[in-house]
């Protein structure tokens, strides 16, 4: 087994370069820390597992910025949201590719790495974002036969 790597949001970021999100799990209680923590707000354990979770969810809550930090004036205004995974955790992220109109809680969305375009890059900020998914698009995908880009 290789060393386990650190719970730090440096190698949450690390690991978003690879396009997977990973989440630190408390090996005590299964708690699941997203991004990781050193510490277990549960049970006060400092044993974890990096878990890959799902990277789709509904929108749970969203604010337009239209008074953006430097980097992102460019892009304002633009959608900064809360998002509720499948496997219950929120995230907050920003919302690509879909206009206020089209913003509405509880529409599915998906994280997307890399392709958001900010307008300089910039380490510290996260590397995903999120956009709009939908059944109609999912069931397209599973008709590719032999293709494999697939949802589960
Ligand atoms: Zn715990």
């Amino acid at each position: 087994m290789s060393t386990q790597e650190p719970f730090t949001i440096e190698q949450f970021y690390k690991f978003l370069g690879q396009r997977k999100l990973m989440a630190g799990k408390c090996t005590r209680c299964g708690k699941i820390h997203l991004p990781p923590r050193p510490l277990c707000d549960e049970c006060f354990s400092q044993e974890f597992e990096w878990t890959e979770v799902s990277g789709k969810g509904k929108l749970l809550t969203y604010s337009i910025i239209h008074v953006a930090p430097q980097q992102f004036q460019g892009m304002a205004p633009y959608a900064v949201g809360i998002i509720k995974l499948e496997n219950g955790i929120k995230i907050p992220g920003m919302i690509a590719g879909a206009t206020q109109e089209q913003l509405k809680i509880g529409m599915d969305l998906t994280i997307d790495f890399g392709t958001c375009n900010t307008a300089q890059p910039w380490p510290q900020w996260p590397r995903y974002c999120f956009k709009r998914w939908s059944s109609s698009s999912k069931r397209k995908i599973r008709q590719k036969k032999g293709s494999k880009t697939e949802f589960r």
